[in-house]
């Protein structure tokens, strides 16, 4: 009742059929068999009803699409003659039919509180998955399913003191929104990851109280991670962050935005045009004593049931949206975090991102966000908010779209270089673009707006209903004209997930029937395609049960090989002694490496000759577009988990499948023509590899380091030919990286001899280009003289190093360890970036190549297009140095204990 009853402003209490009728889908029956039969009367009834035809119809597609209808189909004579009883006692085991259409998860963990509303998870760009369940928000790493989970319990609120009413207008008739919620406790509304950077990872916040020991962290560490924005069903918004030295799985609340919202209309009171004056609140006060509400009202100002519904609609919030993260390029970096509320307004919150990251030690202040100004978007309800950014002649735009429960969505841009500047109290920096669906159309559940990079002019916003339809609007920018194309009727409840996949090539969407859809855009219209079958195989077995009845939200990974799916139990078809007790929802993970993307395919065969068959095809594209676009786009982080856990497991059965591609990805990264072969490209790729920008040094490291030689190493003895093949891998590893620390070298010097850069580990650095001096460029030579003329000192500080435990000298001999002439030999880690001994405080990790690093390397590493460039461009000052590996390119993080969640990139 729960789950259906906080649908009510989305469903609309039903909708239109195509006779001009109304389904009723309020009410539902209890036995799902029952409710399907009176479905799929309906639609036969309604024949002409203007649904699009789906190209192709297979017939698997039709009973995945309406897998409740594809139970048994029995007459009401049949189930009298079976009985209630005995139907339920049939149906924990479901006829197989219903199940062998569905597209099979990989991987899938279950939940012990069923989700509530659309749009419940999210995946963050550090790759940990998010779920809005229940009383509680879960937080999971996909790359360990099983392991630790992270937690939000979801606090309870007092509603905030807005005012007093007399007890007779209790029962009017705007006081009823206010009261709808009946439950004890709040759940889950919306949640939202924040891009990466804006969060501290520790610290000791006085507002909050001691979070862990006062004396050592009396401070805030930044770690490169991201924020997680939760609003609740009673309306409140709270940010969170990972917890580190708190040892729990709960994460810690960084910041309150509603309280900071009430205290904001407490000061402006409301914006409302008669404002009591303070005597007329004493007058307030003396009726209130006389109305006999009680005295617990000690400074509320009595007011009407008009002016209650109208503060309280402005304080409670609905949806939140961060938006992408907002370069600047003459300061800090920030992020505008959106909040939706009842009134139909949206307040926009700015978080700076950190004066720098550091792991030991910060004086960086507490992050805050401060509230840039409103808009009054709709008249009724924000149900739904998507950014987007956009590139316009001029300047970068932001881009929002807006869905409200009176059925209109608009979509608004601000310009960046505003929203960067713009201080409290003014209007924020959005203006209307264009209001592209209008009032009157159904409630709209979700939204999902997308700038294609490959068609920049363009925004595409897919638009959910609340009856169960579909709609794209393409927007074309430069002649400012939008297309609705047509609304589908893609699903039988409300639509309550949508995805964009591939660069707006495909889009995903799901809904509270439990269905799930894959689409692509051709010519104007979405065509159904099916979703593909799972031909990798599950990942690890799991006994989480697949009796899922309705779904809750879809999020695609950072690298666009699976997506995220989450679905709640029908709890009639679970086992009531062990099972319905603890588990309520399930995420399920979905493969769609192997979607495909144009109907009709039989073209591209040609680039992928030799492959087995149609699936492979679609992967082995799909894998290339991937790794392509983190080549391309340098400011994507490089998460690239799911790439390389397809190609592993695609390495069990087929080797030659995977050497495939990775020939054919360094053939188009190197822009190589010849036999495609390992034997015959990988010498090629030796000699270009300074041509090569560092991005694709980084992701070889990557993919040889996780998926060729991991899977060597597994397999253990292998035939001669794969050994021979090994050593060519492992060359290129090899080489790649000795180019990367002559990189790194040059990139250090240059920027300590432009003076924007800390002088550490320079002394060392001098001392690697003269050991290396017949190896290393004469450009590295160049600036390794010209740093010793600046630095006179460097050598005698290079010997004067001394070990961390016995204080006895450490000599250079290499680059990655070092061992003191003390008595015991210790061995000790040097830095990966600056080659220094590492202090014994806490150090950076890669969990990639587990290097330690005590000092970021300068941002203009990750950025080299090839090495050296002609002139050498340094970076503008200012960019703030991120934690990456300077190896494998990757986030490092502070080693956790394995009882925390922690996050894996690869
Ligand atoms: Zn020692
Ligand atoms: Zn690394």
């Amino acid at each position: 009742m729960g789950v259906k009853g906080r649908f009510a402003h989305l469903n609309g209490g039903g909708r239109p059929s195509g006779d001009g009728g109304w389904d009723c889908d309020g009410d539902q029956p209890l036995l799902p068999l029952l409710s399907s039969r009176s479905e799929s009367e309906n639609k036969s009834g309604r024949g002409d009803n203007p649904r699009p035809k789906k190209s192709p119809p297979p017939s698997d597609t039709t009973i995945q699409r309406h897998s409740k209808n594809a139970l048994p189909r029995l007459t009401a004579g049949d189930l009298a003659a079976v009985g209630h009883e005995e139907f339920l006692l049939i149906s924990p085991q479901p006829p197989t039919s219903r199940f062998q259409a569905m597209p099979s998860r990989f991987q899938a963990v279950a939940l012990v509180s069923s989700p509530v509303c659309p749009n419940a998870v999210a995946w963050s760009d550090e790759n940990l998955v998010a779920v809005a369940s229940g009383h509680c928000v879960t937080i999971v790493n996909p790359a360990n399913p099983f392991g630790p989970r992270g937690l939000i319990t979801i606090p309870d609120t007092k509603a905030f003191p807005v005012g007093l009413i007399p007890k007779q207008d209790l029962a009017s008739d705007c006081m009823l929104p206010t009261c709808l919620s009946r439950d004890v406790r709040p759940c889950g509304r919306s949640i939202s990851w924040s891009p990466l950077g804006l969060s501290p990872n520790a610290g000791y916040d006085p507002n909050y109280g001691l979070t862990f020991r006062e004396e050592v962290f009396s401070f805030y560490l930044f770690l490169y991670r991201c924020l997680l924005a939760v609003c609740t069903t009673k309306g409140v918004v709270k940010v969170y962050r990972s917890p580190f030295c708190e040892f729990s799985a709960e994460w810690v609340e960084v910041m309150d935005i509603s309280e900071m919202l009430h205290t904001y209309f407490a000061k402006t009171r409301y914006g409302e045009v008669h404002v009591p004056t303070p005597d007329n609140c004493q007058v307030s006060q003396v009726g209130l004593k006389q109305g006999g509400i009680g005295n617990r009202a000690n400074n509320l100002p009595l007011i009407s049931a008009e002016q209650y519904a109208c503060r309280s609609a402005m304080l409670s919030s609905l949806v939140v949206a961060w938006s992408p993260m907002l370069d600047n390029k003459s300061g800090r970096s920030c992020c505008i975090l959106a909040i939706g509320s009842k009134s139909g307004k949206i307040s926009f919150w700015r978080v700076h991102e950190p004066q720098c990251y550091s792991i030991t030690h910060g004086s960086n202040p507490l992050p805050v966000a401060s509230l840039i100004g409103f808009i009054q978007a709709h008249n009724s309800w924000i149900t739904a908010l998507s950014f987007s950014m956009f590139v316009s002649d001029e300047s970068p735009q932001l881009l929002l779209s807006t869905g409200s429960s009176d059925g209109s969505v608009k979509i608004w841009w601000g310009c960046i270089d505003d929203l960067l500047k713009s201080t409290e109290d003014v209007h924020a920096s959005f203006s209307l673009l264009e209001e592209v669906i209008n009032v009157g159309s159904g409630p709209s559940s979700v939204l999902s707006l997308l700038v294609p990079d490959t068609l920049p002019r363009k925004i595409i916003l897919a638009v959910g209903k609340g009856s169960g339809s579909l709609e794209i609007v393409t927007y074309d920018i430069s002649i400012r004209k939008f297309d609705v194309s047509g609304s589908h009727y893609a699903h039988d409840q409300v639509v309550t997930g949508l995805a964009w996949a591939y660069d707006g090539q495909c889009l995903y969407s799901c809904s509270q029937d439990n269905s799930l859809h894959s689409w692509i855009i051709k010519g104007d219209l979405l065509h159904e395609v099916p979703l593909p079958s799972n031909i990798l195989g599950v990942k690890m077995s799991t006994d989480v049960p697949n009796v899922s009845d309705a779904c809750f939200g879809i999020a695609v990974s950072p690298a666009s090989l699976a997506i995220a799916v989450v679905r709640s139990f029908d709890v009639n078809l679970l086992n009531q002694m062990y099972e319905a007790r603890s588990l309520k929802a399930v995420v399920e993970f979905f493969w769609i490496g192997g979607q495909m993307l144009q109907d009709d395919n039989e073209h591209d065969d040609e680039n992928f000759p030799g492959f087995p068959n149609r699936d492979l095809v679609n992967w082995g594209r799909n894998i290339l577009w991937s790794l392509n676009q983190h080549e391309q786009y340098l400011d994507k982080p490089l998460v690239v988990w799911d790439i390389i856990a397809a190609l592993s497991a695609f390495m069990k059965s087929e080797v030659n499948y995977v050497e495939q591609i990775l020939v054919m990805w360094l053939m188009t990264s190197v822009g190589l023509v010849c036999d495609p072969s390992l034997e015959s490209v990988l010498p090629h790729v030796y000699r270009y590899l300074s041509d090569l920008t560092s991005r694709q040094l980084h992701l070889f490291n990557v993919i040889i380091r996780h998926v060729i030689l991991r899977e060597a190493k597994l397999n253990g003895e292998r035939q001669r030919s794969e050994r021979e093949e090994l050593k060519l891998w492992t060359k290129l590893l090899e080489m790649s990286e000795k180019d990367i620390q002559e990189r790194l070298v040059g990139c250090s010097l240059s920027a300590t001899l432009k003076g924007n850069w800390r002088h550490i580990g320079m002394a060392q650095m001098r001392l690697w280009v003269a050991k290396n001096d017949d190896k290393v460029k004469d450009y590295v030579k160049f600036l390794s003289s010209e740093a010793e003329k600046t630095e006179s000192r460097c050598v005698a500080e290079a010997e004067e190093e001394c070990c961390s435990f016995c204080s006895a000298g450490v000599p250079f001999e290499d680059t990655e360890i070092a061992y003191c002439q003390g008595a015991e030999r210790h061995k000790l880690a040097r830095c990966a970036v600056s080659m220094t001994v590492c202090p014994l405080s806490p150090l950076w990790f890669c969990v990639s190549c587990n290097r330690w690093v005590s000092n970021l390397a300068p941002v203009t590493l990750f950025k080299l297009l090839r090495y050296p460039l002609p002139g050498h461009k340094n970076v503008q000052k200012g960019e703030i140095a991120k934690p990456f590996c300077p190896f494998c390119g990757i986030l490092l993080q502070r080693l956790q204990p394995e009882f925390l969640l922690s996050t894996l990139p690869v």
